[in-house]
């Protein structure tokens, strides 16, 4: 019989498997009190009514009862805290710089110069300001892989940057600048090495001028495609201007760099009972160790942390990243509430039947891939971030939105939770999948990069596989292949566009 306790701090740890009263649990010498179900929690300690229940590290509710060492504690027996309005937060200075992280402090990155995050794939990005010129820029973007790269072997692969938005938009609405800043910052990443390469129509609202400097705009860097003769002029014209930028590309090499170099993100998708006990609390330790070890790595998924964004709050340091958390976090209830949406968190039956008592359970199961961190700085959706360390940026949960806009925000990296199975990938950066039990790695192997499985079972901590992962990224950030990548799979840059379309 097994509990795992996620957090030193918590007062309850989570039931592996169902357990039956009188079961004797190993490592902690008592036995249970009481039938618990799978994935429900355990009291650790003798509480009495109004004692906090502490998971993750942080409170979950008061118990409305007296409560023994060994009884299962039900979503009936927790009094909810009150959710805290955006307007009364505070920094809590509660963030922890991880004490012992791992020895190994570089990677083999693409340097992209003073004060910029470095590659981790040496890419040419063909992008666009607008989804008129798609369909030639497919064309285009297969015959510069099938002719052109062949000739350059130091770059990695040639990327279409193809995306929703450009035109039939309301280009100057409030909200526009989520899009244009996305598409932006897309266009520079630093996986393509400051060879900015822009295909344009010609009538389009997103001009060069808007994602692009004055400096930037110029026939080497930017294309329109109604002023060509035809689509073969088009190809050719695309293809002619790639060459040049390959030539450049190729000259690239990866050298020893340190980690203040690397900016990695995180989400989760297709979660599962297991996501806040194995998979998204390894995450949060890897990045906990890359953190105190100079680097920079990125959680988001508002809809998600929303029940839980005052221990957001605690984890910030300043007045200025709380204030700039409820900014963010505002202008997306705003959001909801213009579409006649709310969050919808609170749990479903299915939820609580899995052991999620409250709001704050679940949200605290999404945030914990960020671990202990202090929050360094909250960015707006495709923001670039402007410190070290743990960033929260803005993003919806979505997946396929999530993706593309940590992506905009600079990431060379994603790590990618899941306990039902996704083959979601980018073309841009390697996606790492962790699983969140061993079933799932077994019947996909060749699609998952670690396994938290082990957690579950009992035969591997939590440090364990946050050590195993930490590795790994280090692994794939200095070139090895990622099971998604290897396999060639990427989502559409479904890039997020909260202003009308017209
Ligand atoms: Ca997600």
């Amino acid at each position: 019989m097994r509990l795992i306790r996620i957090s030193s701090e918590d007062n309850v740890a989570i039931a592996v498997t169902a357990i039956e009263k009188g079961s004797v649990i190993d490592g902690f010498g008592f036995s249970v009190l009481s039938d618990v179900p799978q994935g429900h929690k355990v009291a650790l300690e003798d509480m009495r009514k109004g004692d906090k229940v502490i998971r993750y590290g942080v409170e979950l509710g008061t118990v409305n009862r007296d409560v023994q060492k060994g009884e299962w504690i039900n979503e009936k027996m927790i009094d909810l805290p009150l959710s805290p309005a955006l307007s009364s937060l505070r920094p809590g200075n509660k963030g922890v710089v991880y004490p012992n992280p791992p020895e190994r402090k570089t990677f083999l990155g693409y340097d992209n110069g003073e004060g910029r995050y470095a590659g981790t794939r040496n890419l040419l990005g063909i992008a666009t300001t607008v989804q008129c010129t798609a369909g030639v820029l497919r064309i285009a973007a297969e015959k510069i892989r099938k002719e052109i790269l062949p000739k350059y072997p130091n770059v990695d692969g040639v990327s279409a940057l193809i995306h929703p938005y450009g035109c039939g938009v309301a280009i100057n609405a409030t909200d526009a600048y989520i899009p244009i800043r996305n598409v932006s910052n897309l266009i520079h990443h630093p996986n393509f090495g400051g060879e900015l390469m822009v295909v344009g129509l010609g009538c389009e609202k997103l001009t060069f001028d808007r994602v692009l400097t004055p400096d930037e705009i110029n026939d080497n860097n930017v294309l329109v495609l109604q002023k060509c003769h035809g689509f073969a002029d088009m190809v050719a014209s695309i293809c002619r201007m790639a060459e040049k930028k390959l030539q450049r590309l190729n000259e690239r090499k990866r050298t020893e760099l340190p980690l203040d170099k690397l900016i990695v993100g995180t989400q989760c998708g297709g979660s599962d009972a297991f996501s806040g006990i194995s998979a998204n609390p390894s995450i949060g330790r890897a990045f906990d160790m890359l953190a105190a070890n100079g680097a920079t790595v990125m959680f988001s998924e508002v809809t998600e942390v929303r029940d839980g964004v005052h221990f957001l709050a605690d984890r910030c340091s300043s007045e200025e990243v709380v204030e700039k958390l409820k900014k963010e976090i505002g202008w997306y209830d705003e959001y909801l509430a213009k579409g006649g949406a709310d969050r919808s968190a609170n749990p479903t039956p299915g939820n609580k039947a899995g052991g999620l008592s409250n709001i704050v359970e679940k949200a605290m199961g999404s945030i914990a891939k960020s671990g202990h961190s202090p929050i360094a700085e909250v960015i707006g959706p495709g923001e670039l971030p402007t410190k070290h360390g743990l960033i929260f940026a803005a993003t919806p949960a979505s997946d396929i939105v999530c993706g593309p806009t940590q992506l905009a925000s600079g990431i060379t990296l994603q790590v990618f939770s899941t306990g039902r199975g996704t083959p979601y990938s980018l073309a841009e950066i390697p996606v790492m999948k962790i699983s969140t039990h061993s079933e799932l790695f077994e019947m996909w192997p060749d699609l998952f990069d670690v396994d938290a499985g082990g957690i579950v079972t009992g035969t591997k901590s939590i440090d364990d596989v946050g050590r195993d992962l930490y590795n790994m990224i280090l692994d794939v950030a200095s070139g090895k292949k990622s099971k998604a990548e290897a396999l060639g799979l990427y989502n559409d840059l479904v890039i997020d566009n909260p202003a009308p379309i017209t």
